[in-house]
């Protein structure tokens, strides 16, 4: 589905497509600690997260799944900037990212690529698209034992 005109700026827009075309750390692992699936019922967006965790550092992070460019984009953004960080450093920056969202800054310098979702931040629906990586990555590393999916519909969110 094609992006509606002046969602992100033309730099950004290239980022994001690029991180789309090329995405990193797209596949699966051969071993792994913890994992989490997830969903964004409002667009289609599936996404898998497998995670090997050793020491409380994330050695790798693959993500699969299928979805629109802006969900791919942030999943491959996500996994390029918190391999090789602590899990609490991972989870810093799933908090940093939700404040990107809500505020359309970055709350920390060195967020690279990840700066270009900024934009999304004025349309609610396509926040859902951006988190939904960042959601099913902390499942993973905070409750790897869930066996429900993640997903960005709220409505569908009861602790039963
Ligand atoms: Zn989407």
């Amino acid at each position: 589905m094609p992006e509606r005109d002046g969602l992100l700026g033309d730099l950004y827009k290239e980022i994001l497509l690029d991180h789309y075309r090329n995405p990193r750390n797209k596949g699966t692992l051969e071993t792994f600690t913890c994992a989490a699936d997830g969903s964004n019922p409002l667009c289609g967006d599936q996404i898998r997260l497998e995670v090997e965790v050793d020491d409380e550092t994330i050695d790798a992070l693959r993500f699969s799944g299928v979805g629109c460019s802006i969900s791919q984009a942030s999943a491959s953004m996500m996994t390029e900037y918190v391999v090789g960080k602590t899990v609490p450093e991972a989870e810093r920056a799933i908090d940093d990212f939700q404040r990107l969202m809500i505020e359309g800054e970055a709350p920390v310098d060195d967020f690279g690529d990840i700066e270009a979702l900024a934009g999304v931040a004025k349309f609610p629906a396509r926040v859902k698209c951006a988190s939904l990586a960042w959601k099913t990555l902390r499942q993973a590393i905070e409750h790897p034992e869930a066996a429900e999916p993640v997903t960005t519909d709220d409505r569908s969110a009861n602790h039963g």
